[in-house]
Formats: C-alpha cells, sequence, structure tokens
C-alpha cells in the first residue's frame, strides 16, 4: 500500500470507516440494500435542500462523466439548442458531449482565470431565443475558479430556460440550494465533496423536468429516465450496481452529517484552502484564481520563478513526504493543482507545505 495521502480532487484521500464499509459482499436485490440506496437518494436532496417530490435523486453507474452525458443525451434532442458556459477542460467536455448527441449548442468561452459577464448571458439569449438549456460547471476543477450558478440560475427562470449544472466537485461541500437557485438537473458524484470512493455518479432533478423526457433519451444504459423509474419503484438499480461503492457512499454521508453537514466540511475546506495559500504564498508560490473566485477545494498554482525548478522532481520529493500533488491542466500558463478535499487537515496543509519549502530551499544554490 503507498503510503501517502492524495491531494488530488478524486479520487481523494478517504476515511478508514469508509474503506472498511466495504468489506461486505451485498445482495442487490435484498431488501436491506434497496433501502440504503432509498436512505442515500433521500440524504443527497436534503444535501441540496430539496425533497420529494418536487424534485428527486437518480444514481448512476460510472464515473461524473457518465451522469453528465445522461443528463445531455437523456434531456436534449437535435430539435434542443443550448447555451453552453466554457472557462475550463470540463465545460470543454460539456460542449464534446453535445457536438457527440448532434444537440445545436452556442458557446460563451471565457478566459480559464475569469467567469461569466451576466451581460453576456443576456446577449447570447437574446440573439439566440430558441435556445431552450443553459449549462454549466460549478467549481471548475480544471483552475480551481468557482463560478456564480446563482446568477445565471436568476437569468435561467427570467427567460423560462432549463438549466443544468456539473456540480461534481463542489456539491457536498458548499451550499447548494438547489430550487432557490432554479437549477433542474444538478450532478456530481461519489469521490468528491461527499468522500466516497469512485463507481457512482447522480443527478438531482426537478421531478416534472425530468418527467417530460420520458421516452427522448438516445442511449439505452444511460437513459435517465428509465433508470429513475426503475429505481424509483423499491431502491433496486436496473442494472449491477456497484455495491461496495455503496456501503462506502452510505458511510461517507453519515461522517459529512458527524462534521456538521455541508456547513462543517465547508469551514474545514475554507480554513485549510486559505492556509494553503498562504503558506504557499510565503514560499514565492502564487494562485492562479484571483482570491474572490478561488473555490476551497482545489488551487492552481504558478511554476516559482526559479529556472531550477522542475514539477516532476517536486512530485518526487513531496510523495516521499506523504503527499501526492497533482499536475496543471493549462495550456497558457506552467501550473500544478492541490486538491485539498478528502481527509485533509490542517496538519496535513503544514506538512505538504513544510516538504514543498524543504524542495524549493533544495534547489537555490
Ligand atoms: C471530476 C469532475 C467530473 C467528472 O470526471 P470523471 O473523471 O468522469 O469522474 C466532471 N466535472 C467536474 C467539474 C469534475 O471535477
Amino acid at each position: 500500500m503507498p503510503d501517502y495521502k492524495l491531494l488530488t480532487p478524486g479520487p481523494l484521500t478517504t476515511s478508514a470507516t469508509v474503506k472498511q464499509a466495504m468489506l461486505t459482499d451485498h445482495c442487490t436485490w435484498d431488501d436491506d440494500y434497496k433501502h440504503i440506496t432509498q436512505d442515500i437518494r433521500a440524504a443527497l436532496l436534503r444535501l441540496g435542500e430539496v425533497a420529494e417530490p418536487n424534485y428527486t435523486a437518480v444514481l448512476m453507474q460510472g464515473s461524473g462523466s457518465f451522469a453528465v452525458e445522461a443528463v445531455i443525451s437523456s434531456t436534449l434532442t437535435p430539435q434542443h439548442q443550448a447555451l453552453v458556459l466554457i472557462n475550463g477542460a470540463y465545460g470543454e467536455r460539456i460542449a464534446a458531449m453535445l457536438a457527440r448527441a448532434d444537440v445545436p449548442h452556442i458557446r460563451y468561452d471565457e478566459t480559464y482565470n475569469r467567469t461569466f459577464c451576466k451581460t453576456a448571458i443576456h446577449t447570447h439569449l437574446n440573439e439566440h431565443p430558441n435556445i431552450s438549456h443553459i449549462i454549466m460547471v460549478h467549481c471548475e476543477t480544471t483552475t480551481g475558479i468557482l463560478n456564480d450558478i446563482a446568477a445565471v440560475g436568476e437569468i435561467a427562470a427570467e427567460y423560462g430556460k432549463i438549466f443544468i449544472v456539473d456540480a461534481m466537485s463542489s456539491f457536498g461541500g458548499i451550499a447548494i440550494p438547489i430550487a432557490d437557485w432554479h437549477i433542474d438537473f444538478l450532478i456530481s458524484s461519489a469521490n468528491k465533496c461527499i468522500q466516497g470512493v469512485p463507481g457512482f455518479a447522480f443527478v438531482l432533478a426537478k421531478t416534472a423536468r425530468l418527467q417530460e423526457t420520458q421516452g427522448r433519451a438516445r442511449t439505452l444504459s444511460l437513459d435517465l429516465f428509465d433508470q429513475w423509474q426503475a429505481m424509483q419503484k423499491d431502491g433496486k438499480w436496473r442494472f449491477t450496481s456497484p455495491t461496495h461503492t455503496v456501503l462506502a457512499f452510505a458511510q461517507a454521508l453519515c461522517e459529512l452529517e458527524q462534521e456538521g453537514g455541508v456547513n462543517g466540511r465547508y469551514l474545514r475546506y475554507l480554513q485549510n484552502n486559505c492556509l494553503l495559500r498562504e503558506k504557499l504564498a510565503a514560499l514565492g508560490v502564487h494562485a492562479y484564481i484571483d482570491h474572490l473566485r478561488q473555490s476551497p477545494f482545489i488551487t492552481t498554482f504558478l511554476f516559482p520563478d526559479n529556472p531550477a525548478f522542475c514539477f516532476a522532481d517536486m512530485y518526487q520529493y513531496v510523495k516521499q513526504r506523504g503527499y501526492a500533488l497533482y499536475p496543471g491542466k493549462l495550456t497558457d500558463a506552467d501550473t500544478f493543482r492541490i486538491g485539498n478535499i478528502g481527509e485533509i487537515f490542517e496538519s496535513d496543509i503544514e506538512k505538504v507545505c513544510q516538504a514543498i519549502g524543504d524542495y524549493l530551499a533544495s534547489i537555490q544554490q
């Protein structure tokens, strides 16, 4: 077993108790197991500050992208038109999925270190009155920027557009009142802020909006409506469910509750993220995103101004001291990333900053 903690934005470092929950081979049609699924669905709605019957939760096998594609290919057809807001690789992935599904779409591209301008969104909507859906990412994990989904939700409601949000790397780690923010479909996964292990993702949907999509899906296994219908009956998954992952997730939800729910977790993430950025800035390593738009989940750092700096060397140096860092994903700047979601505490931030400081001292001639 590698003895390092993951400072990556999912899969992430989970607790021993979450891992222990997987030591059972559960029967999928057993009532106990179906109850676990139903409890998870209700708990997810509570985290989003909504409830049945107006909102509903659908769990979907696969990684987060499978659920994003399930929503896109089940709710949008070539007769629709989407406005997709893009300021990172995950927004780009949504555009690629729309293209693959032959859904006409308008792109609103922003520079990766900037958020979206409300006036520009109004302009797009006025110029293209056939837009039916607005799609965007909450925390763009590419950079760690936190987009203002509440403001866009307000505009979506004003224009009567369906609003789809990829909240993969934020849901559970920051308050997202789904109804207040006019979100029709929110997507997230087991292995991000709820701190479970990979294996499934989920969609929280406005029930009326999901009901409208019956028969629309163009794939069988990613058919969100059919998946929901099957699960809604008694909690049995349509196809083989990731049983061990589901048990781990149920435990992870209990631990989120024990930490004080979304707010308790948010405070830990925020404090650790602030400490991380402060300590690295003191070492001459600066964040790419302005602190006003920085999410508390993952941070992109610019390479320090030293020609001897080498990310691969620093990665090995820090890994030997117990932490796995994450490479950057930008083409126009040299960067690396540090995620602080998962079982990461103040002492971990102190230790990783110490290790990075020692590495930087070792390359100073
Ligand atoms: C993690 C993530 C996804 C899903 O990625 P998978 O590798 O498919 O789990 C989608 N969007 C965002 C913003 C993410 O952070």
